[in-house]
């Protein structure tokens, strides 16, 4: 098998399809080690977050890689306490000192929760991509109703929705909306967190490609069109989840997944819209 390289991940403006996940990777060491691995593997798209309290040693990371800083794709993510205009401005470069670098790829409001008000909050987004210090406009956690309230609000486009996905939470209606909208679908918690491991059917699949659950389940997701950000830490499964782009599903594969009837969806906090009284 030739060796997969960056330029074998699909993108969809300027956005690799296929990323690093980073959230729970705390240790300075392990983050900032797996970001390098993953860079210098062929990884071009980072996903952390102000929450996740590892901007530092993401940017250690990406500084450690034998890769240009303008050829990673980074995003980060406001949280919900951060979102009134003046908290989304100072918030961010705080990001960016932290991260190392002028300005990312894709900013995120994290959840539509707290202190988020479209008009407060998103306007503080334009003005950070005005200035040149974020390069696209993203939301997480959105509904229809926060999308189509955002762009009214909004004078730029919403890039991409990133929200969980995976085999057992499929998001039928929010990829037609992402459709609809002509938003990208960012799939978090890909692997269902690990649950993915523990499922008959993508046991079956997997044996009969001599892959493992993970990388059917990213396959599957890359056959949605949908851009998947896994976290992994060691360079075992850093690498497993990067082959999932050599594996090809057939139509029988694909079809069996979709059927699948099991709902298990793995961040479900307080302030989720989906929890909203
Ligand atoms: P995930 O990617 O579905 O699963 C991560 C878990 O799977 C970790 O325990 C990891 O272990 C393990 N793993 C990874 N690759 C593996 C492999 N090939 N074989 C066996 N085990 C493997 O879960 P996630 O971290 O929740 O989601 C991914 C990313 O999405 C996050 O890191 C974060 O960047 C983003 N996210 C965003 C939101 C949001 O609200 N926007 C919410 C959740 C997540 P090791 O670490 O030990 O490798």
């Amino acid at each position: 098998m030739t060796e997969l390289t960056s330029n074998d991940v699909p993108r969809v403006d300027g956005m690799p399809q296929f990323g690093l996940g980073t959230w729970k990777n705390e240790d300075p060491d392990a983050c900032a080690n797996a970001v390098a691995t993953a860079l210098e593997m062929g990884y071009r798209h980072i996903d952390t977050a102000q929450a996740y309290e590892n901007e530092e040693h993401v940017g250690r990371g990406i500084a450690e890689a034998d890769v240009e800083r303008d050829d990673v794709f980074l995003a980060t993510k406001v949280f919900i306490d951060s979102l009134t205009h003046d908290d989304v401005i100072a918030s961010t470069e705080e990001s960016l000192e932290k991260l190392g670098v002028d300005y990312v790829d894709l900013l995120y409001v994290h959840w539509p929760a707290r202190t988020y008000d479209p008009v407060e909050t998103l306007p503080a987004f334009e003005e950070l991509k005005d200035d040149g210090k974020i390069e696209r406009i993203g939301v997480s956690n959105f509904q229809r109703r926060h999308l189509e309230r955002a762009r009214e609000v909004l004078d730029e486009p919403i890039f991409a929705n990133q929200v969980e996905m995976h085999p057992f939470l499929q998001q039928r209606e929010l990829r037609a909306v992402a459709d609809e909208m002509d938003v990208e679908l960012v799939a978090y918690s890909p692997l269902a967190r690990g649950a993915v491991f523990d499922d008959p059917v993508l046991s079956d699949i997997a044996e009969k490609h001599d892959v493992s659950e993970a990388q059917v389940s990213l396959a599957w997701l890359r056959e949605k069109g949908v851009t998947a950000i896994p976290k992994a830490t060691s360079e075992s499964h850093i690498r497993d989840n990067w082959e999932s782009l050599t594996l090809g599903l057939d139509a029988e594969d694909v079809r069996r997944i979709d059927a699948i009837e099991r709902v298990d969806r793995r961040v479900d906090t307080d302030f989720a819209p989906w929890n909203a009284r």
